[in-house]
């Protein structure tokens, strides 16, 4: 079946027709059928360059020999235990040593069960019970996390949809990213605060880059305050190198939430951090966390594979940072300087300077996007279907596919 086919029959069986919102494209979304290395194949028979990548996972490529050679490995042996299994030791092994702060782990399904997981834990260590978040960050799609984005000042929560009750996102602070000042200024306020939030590079709201200083501000004045520092590193972490963005900056959280990259391509996600924080997890502490499919053998053994290849090949990291830096450097002059790159993230705004933050990140031109993104489509490279979210290279991306890519903007712009 065609994909505009198979739309309208899952528009009457499924809401809006999708398993996650961003993908409900207009009129329709085009189907996959197949993916392998930087393409997809589609229902319709087109072949697209993929800077989606699953929005962030599959860094490896699509169905990657050494992953998929790990899962085979895996399936022989059964794939879902309800015991430990010695793949998890595993796996925490390779994020512990790779995390100067992270002493200890806990594997969890996804993203958001990893960040509300750690926002529980840091309400059971500290025994305070506001949380800080960044305006305009994402952490997942749970009730506490889930808050409006206020005009720029600093505001307490306003639930962001329907179904979720003031009363949960009444304790939900949110201030602007890159405005040490704004969250000293709410600290010095409520001293009712267990942790600060962040993605330490803004990966939600296409990519925004820390200033200098400012996350080496951030750990200064939550340590002040006394506040857990939490880094949301589902995107960043090992895509922004082996230790994520903390490594790169040097950075010490005391709870890190990881995800997307770290399974490979499978459903995961983990919280670690310093061991007197995560001894409070259950069963060695009074703070309850669990789940059925946590640290199931696949997803273990997709990441597990995913991080020794990068680990052992660690100048990808630098090859992806050329290819994005290339495609930069082929833009029209007047977009390159709203072109965000870091490491094999890359974001083209459309308004005249890099956004700073959530708000000026909003007075980009989405028609324009919008045109610009469907001629990109036409021109067989999928990017995400947002001005508002990250593209992203794979190891798999060629030098070949990369000039493609440049092509197509400069020829879209
Ligand atoms: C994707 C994402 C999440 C949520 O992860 P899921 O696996 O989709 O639940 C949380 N935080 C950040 C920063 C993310 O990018």
């Amino acid at each position: 079946m065609k994909s505009e086919d198979l739309f309208n029959e899952a528009k009457g069986i499924m809401p809006g027709g999708v398993s996650s919102p961003v993908r409900a494209i207009s009129p329709y979304p085009f189907y996959t059928r197949s993916a392998a290395g930087s393409r997809l194949v589609t229902e319709d028979g087109d072949e697209l360059i993929d800077c989606c990548l699953g929005y962030g996972p599959m860094i490896m490529g699509h169905a990657h020999p050494a992953v998929r050679e790990a899962i085979d490995d895996q399936l022989d042996s059964g794939w879902l235990y309800g015991t430990p299994s010695e793949r998890e030791l595993r796996l925490a092994r390779q994020v512990v040593g790779d995390h100067p702060s992270i002493d200890m782990v806990r594997f969890v399904s996804s993203g958001s069960e990893a960040t509300m997981a750690a926002i529980r834990l840091a309400r059971g260590y500290t025994g305070k019970k506001d949380i800080i978040k960044i305006e305009g960050g994402f952490h997942g799609a749970h009730d506490g996390v889930l808050i409006k984005a206020g005009s720029g000042a600093t505001t307490m929560g306003v639930p962001d949809s329907a179904g979720v009750i003031e009363d949960v996102v009444a304790h939900t602070a949110q201030v602007p990213y890159n405005d040490p000042e704004a969250l000293s200024g709410l600290l010095d306020k409520n001293d009712d605060v267990a942790a600060f939030i962040l993605e330490p590079v803004l990966g939600n709201i296409g990519t925004i880059l820390p200033e200098d200083g400012y996350l080496k501000d951030v750990r200064a004045i939550t340590e002040e305050h006394d506040v857990l520092l939490i880094f949301d590193e589902v995107i960043t972490g090992y895509r922004l190198g082996i230790g994520g963005a903390q490594v790169k900056y040097g950075i010490r959280p005391d709870l890190t939430t990881l995800g997307k990259i770290i399974g490979g391509g499978l459903p995961i996600g983990c919280f670690g951090g310093r061991r007197e924080i995560m001894e409070m997890v259950a069963p060695s502490g009074p703070v309850y966390q669990a789940g059925t499919f946590s640290g199931n053998p696949l997803s273990l053994a997709a990441g597990s594979a995913t991080l020794d290849y990068l680990s052992g090949h660690r100048s990808v990291y630098d090859a992806m940072d050329r290819k994005t830096r290339a495609l930069c450097e082929s833009l029209p002059p007047e977009d390159r300087e709203s072109f965000v790159r870091i490491g094999s993230m890359f974001k083209l705004y459309f308004r005249d300077t890099p956004p700073n933050n959530y708000v000026e990140a909003k007075e980009s031109d989405t028609v324009r996007f919008g045109v610009f993104w469907k001629k990109m489509l036409s021109s067989g490279v999928f990017l995400p279907p947002s001005q508002y979210e990250t593209n992203f290279l794979s190891v798999a991306h060629s030098e070949s596919d990369v000039e493609t890519i440049a092509g197509a903007y400069t020829a879209c712009l």
